[in-house]
């Protein structure tokens, strides 16, 4: 029996978490964490039974525990209730679902509590980890990942020695703009930006999917993950999302791993890891897909891509800073204050003024996000 947290249970990947909970009768959930929809925690809180709930904001809890009240369930809220959720005492593995760099305290503190974790919240790496690999060694806690192409390697990595890298092969799907020149790509409307061809995200994950920002924090994910130099990753275009990454090693072999786009596989391996379980999921033909195509990403076009590899080469706040401007850039363009492009302005005019620290503690981490913003805040919201 295993028992699990969830952080951010209502999100797409909270969702599928508890599909995939549905469905192996040995995983147990002792906390739910969420943002806002207490609606939808109600219901979960109903079928999965946990002993703790957290949402955000003090009044929706207040709302949430008069609703819940005979379930017998604890109701908290705030940063404390994140980080009571992601340390309940009875789960074994924590599941990083979160949006955003909220998820960095919470792992840290779970890790220190000696959890397990399956992260998806990709940000908290991006940001952070240089604290957390090191953490996650020290406390003999495993890390397992969640995206699907981190989640590809780490499979394609399974009995090799990771001295044996040579290139890291990270698939994208190139997203629903691939094509397009700058200036079609000024042009993009919201309601545009929000399609993804194979995958159905969260609003943020899937505009950083049409941006390509989101493969270049998965170029920096990889990095901590895998222990590779950005030099070593190469974004390969995979328009299909069937090969989901693959493993260049030093004798020239490549291991790829391939499967039908359901995050329900990568998030089961991360709660069932070394064994697989079945799954009810659409199998491969690979007759009906006939051919499976590689491309490389336009780096011109998609300036995000560099722009994170970029961050990444200098490293220590530098990611983070990079990471905060396109999360406020995003919920802007979400906001249709700016358009698709400017994103990538914003993120460019934030990192080109940004001053590195080398190896930030914490809350280094978090002024720097506070700077990000508030420089955004004097300079684009001017208008
Ligand atoms: P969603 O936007 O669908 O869900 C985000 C979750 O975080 C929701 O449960 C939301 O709660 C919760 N949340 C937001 N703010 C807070 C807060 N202040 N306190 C507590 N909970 C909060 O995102 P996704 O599921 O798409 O993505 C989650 C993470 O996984 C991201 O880091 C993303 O990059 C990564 N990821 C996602 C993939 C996908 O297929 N979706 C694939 C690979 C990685 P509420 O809705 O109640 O406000």
């Amino acid at each position: 029996m295993k028992t699990i947290a969830i952080l951010g249970s209502t999100g797409s990947i909270g969702t599928q978490t508890l599909d995939v909970v549905r469905n192996n009768s040995d995983v147990k959930v002792a906390a739910l964490a969420a943002g806002r929809n207490i609606r939808k925690l109600e219901e979960q809180i109903r079928e999965f039974h946990p002993s703790l709930a957290a949402v955000w904001d003090e009044a929706d809890a207040a709302e949430l525990r008069s609703r819940v009240t005979d379930t017998g369930v604890k109701v908290v809220c705030g940063m404390e209730g994140l980080v009571e959720a992601a340390t309940v005492p009875e789960a074994d593995l924590v599941f990083g679902a979160i949006v955003g760099m909220i998820g960095i305290v919470p792992t840290i503190e779970a890790i220190r509590q000696r959890k397990d974790i399956a992260l998806a919240n990709k940000e908290t790496l991006v940001c952070a980890g240089h604290i957390i690999m090191p953490l996650i060694r020290e406390y003999g806690v495993h890390l397992y990942p969640v995206d699907s192409e981190h989640s590809a390697i780490f499979q394609c990595l399974n009995g090799e020695n990771r001295d044996g890298i040579e290139k890291i092969l990270l698939t994208c799907s190139g997203g629903p703009f691939y094509g397009y020149s700058k200036e079609q790509l000024e042009k993009v409307r919201v309601e545009d930006a929000l399609k993804n061809p194979n995958w159905n995200m969260g609003r943020k994950i899937t505009i950083d999917s049409a941006t390509l920002v989101n493969k270049g924090l998965e170029v920096m994910e990889a990095g901590w993950l895998f222990g590779a130099a950005a030099d070593q990753i190469q974004v390969v275009i995979q328009r299909q999302s069937i090969v989901h990454s693959a493993v260049q090693f030093v004798d020239g072999a490549i291991i790829a791993q391939m499967g039908a786009p359901d995050m329900r596989l990568p998030i089961q391996y991360a709660l069932t890891y070394p064994d697989r379980h079945p799954m009810e999921t659409r199998r491969l033909d690979l007759f009906e897909l006939g051919q499976i195509t590689f491309a490389k990403p336009d780096m011109e076009t998609f300036r995000g891509l560099p722009l994170a590899v970029r961050a990444m080469k200098k490293g220590g706040s530098m990611p983070t800073a990079f990471n905060a401007a396109n999360e406020a850039a995003v919920a802007r363009f979400l906001d249709r204050k700016i358009s698709f492009t400017q994103i990538y302005d914003i993120i460019e005019d934030c990192c080109s003024i940004h001053k590195t620290i080398e190896r930030p503690a914490v809350q280094e981490i978090l002024d720097t996000q506070k700077s990000v913003e508030e420089h955004i805040r004097t300079v684009w919201d001017r208008d």
